[in-house]
Parts: C-alpha cells; sequence; structure tokens
C-alpha cells in the first residue's frame, strides 16, 4: 500500500533542480557572448521574517545559477511613491534584468501600483496586468511564477489535460487567475472557485485536474476528491501545511502534490528560468 501511495507522488524537487541547471547553463551562455551577468534586483519592504525568508531562498538559487541577486530593502514606513520611485529606477537600470517586488508589502502601500511600476520586459515574477493580459491571451510571455512551475510540473507527469474538467480554487491575480488562463490555453474546461462559490465540495468532486489556491490550512477535504484525479496543493501556510488534506485526499487521487517539496520549488525554479530568458531577450542573445 506504501509503495502504491509513494507513486502517487508528484515531486517538484527533482524538475526544479533540472530547470535550475538547465537556467545556469543559459546564465553561462549570455555571460560569454554579452559579457554581462543576468541580475535579477528583489526589492523587500518591512520586517516581515517569512518574507525575508523567501527572499533569502530566492537570492540563494540565483547565485547559484550563476546570476547576480541585488537587494533593495526599504524600511516598514515606505509609501507608494517611494516604492514606485524605485522600481522605475530599476526598470531604468540596463545591469537589471529581471524585477521581484517581494509580496505582501506592508499597509498602507498600494501593492498593484508597485507592480504596475515594473516594465513588462522584466517581470520576471509575472504581476503585471501586462503579463496577465498576455498569458490569458496565449501570448509569448513571462508568466506568473507559480501557475507556470504548476503547468512545467503537469508536462513532467504526461497529465493530459485536453478535455479535463479542472477546478481551481482561489482567484489572485497572482495565482488562481493565471492558472485558470493557462488550463484553458491547455484546452481543459475549467471552473474557477472563490470564497462566495456556492456548493464548492460538489464542485470539486466532478474535478479530473484540482489546483488548491486558498491559503487555509487542509481546506480541500479528501471526500471532496474525485477518485483518479490529479490534486495540486500550491497552498503555503506556516508550519509547511498546504491547502488540501494530503492524508484524505491520497486514498482516491491518481496524483498528488505534496506541501513541501511540490509546488513550491517549481516556482522558485521557474522565476530563475524566467530571469535568464528575460536577460537574454533584453541583450539580444538566442538560446
Ligand atoms: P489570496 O490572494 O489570499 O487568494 C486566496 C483565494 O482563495 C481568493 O480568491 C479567495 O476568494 C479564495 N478563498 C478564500 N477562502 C475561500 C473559501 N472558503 N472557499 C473558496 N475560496 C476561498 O492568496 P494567493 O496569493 O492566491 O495564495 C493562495 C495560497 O497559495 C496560499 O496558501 C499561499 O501561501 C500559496 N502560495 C504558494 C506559492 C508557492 O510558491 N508555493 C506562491 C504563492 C502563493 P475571494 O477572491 O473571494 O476572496
Amino acid at each position: 500500500m506504501e509503495t502504491t501511495n509513494k507513486a502517487k507522488l508528484m515531486d517538484g524537487s527533482a524538475p526544479a533542480k533540472r530547470m535550475l541547471a538547465r537556467a545556469k547553463g543559459k546564465v553561462e551562455k549570455i555571460r560569454r557572448a554579452a559579457q554581462m551577468t543576468p541580475t535579477l534586483a528583489t526589492v523587500l519592504v518591512g520586517d516581515d521574517l517569512a518574507s525575508a525568508t523567501y527572499v533569502r531562498m530566492k537570492r540563494k538559487r540565483c547565485e547559484d545559477a550563476g546570476m547576480k541577486s541585488l537587494l533593495l530593502e526599504m524600511p516598514h514606513g515606505t509609501t507608494t511613491g517611494q516604492i514606485v520611485a524605485e522600481i522605475e529606477k530599476l526598470g531604468a537600470d540596463p545591469t537589471v534584468h529581471g524585477i521581484l517586488v517581494q509580496h505582501p508589502v506592508p499597509q498602507p502601500i498600494d501593492k498593484r501600483a508597485a507592480f504596475e511600476a515594473i516594465p513588462i520586459e522584466k517581470d520576471v515574477d509575472g504581476v503585471t496586468s501586462g503579463t496577465l493580459g498576455r498569458v490569458i491571451l496565449g501570448m509569448p510571455s513571462f508568466a506568473s511564477c507559480t501557475p507556470a512551475g504548476i503547468m512545467a510540473l503537469l508536462g513532467e507527469y504526461h497529465v493530459e489535460l485536453d478535455g479535463t474538467h479542472a477546478v481551481v480554487i482561489g482567484r489572485s491575480p497572482i495565482l488562481g487567475r493565471p492558472m485558470a488562463s493557462m488550463l484553458i490555453n491547455a484546452h481543459a474546461t475549467v471552473t474557477l472557485c472563490h470564497s462566495r462559490t456556492r456548493s464548492l465540495p460538489s464542485i470539486v468532486r466532478n474535478a479530473d485536474v484540482v489546483i488548491a489556491a486558498v491559503g487555509r490550512p487542509r481546506f480541500v477535504q479528501g471526500g471532496w476528491i474525485k477518485v483518479g484525479a490529479v490534486v495540486i496543493d500550491a497552498g503555503y501556510n506556516p508550519g509547511n501545511i498546504g491547502d488540501v488534506d494530503f492524508e484524505g485526499a491520497l486514498e482516491p487521487c491518481s496524483l498528488i502534490t505534496p506541501v513541501p517539496g511540490g509546488v513550491g520549488p517549481m516556482t522558485i525554479a521557474t522565476l530563475i528560468d524566467q530571469t535568464a530568458d528575460a536577460a537574454a531577450l533584453q541583450l539580444g542573445i538566442e538560446l
């Protein structure tokens, strides 16, 4: 029984390592061809411990891939105008190829205004409205890293999406909405659920693919999962707890992502890979 359940795990760590190795190769090529090191600038505002940890992890992966990582730390109390001005400076700096604004940003900063200050060609975290528009239309672009990482993971496990019913729970601009668009573009029939959705369990019971992006620990119950469904848990709650009741969902599902070690590593690898691609595009280097 244990081996069967193990075979259901969608490990994100190994494919993320492979993606990072490919990104490192791209970085080396760019450095040789352009005599310039691809650079990711990260803007971190305030003193949120979890955000500081995420930023440390992302910077480490960046450096492992041979890229430069710039950190712009701004104090709690920074205004929207101040953060927008700094992002605009990074946007105009030709030595910076990607910009990441770590979120959540403290109140009362207008997060959307901060995101929109990132030029689309440097939006390697996929947070601007311009990027989302391109993702919805299926145009070439960078994409929000978590849904793009999930699509890559589904591909690694050869999950056939064409014609399936996918249920996405959560409609945030960085996760649920781009996720739904990517699944539609892959020819799934998508139901996008949120806090006002009625009869959520019965909708999920009809899903061939479930994407949980809610931000509530163990919210999606095992009893909601159809036999044979693929379950992707994008949730990351304090204590390494996902948005899915993992133990309950393991029996009926055919594949499931663990937390940690599922979606998380794919998200960071996608960020690094997209930064390498952004540098290549800006420097006119064909990869
Ligand atoms: P968010 O902006 O807070 O959005 C949460 C979404 O869940 C909203 O659309 C909300 O609906 C919906 N929701 C809340 N309660 C619900 C309920 N009872 N029933 C149905 N839907 C409900 O969160 P997010 O940024 O998208 O993140 C979602 C989760 O993914 C979090 O656990 C976060 O930590 C995780 N995450 C992980 C990664 C990673 O790399 N692994 C990256 C980003 C986020 P309304 O729109 O109606 O309010």
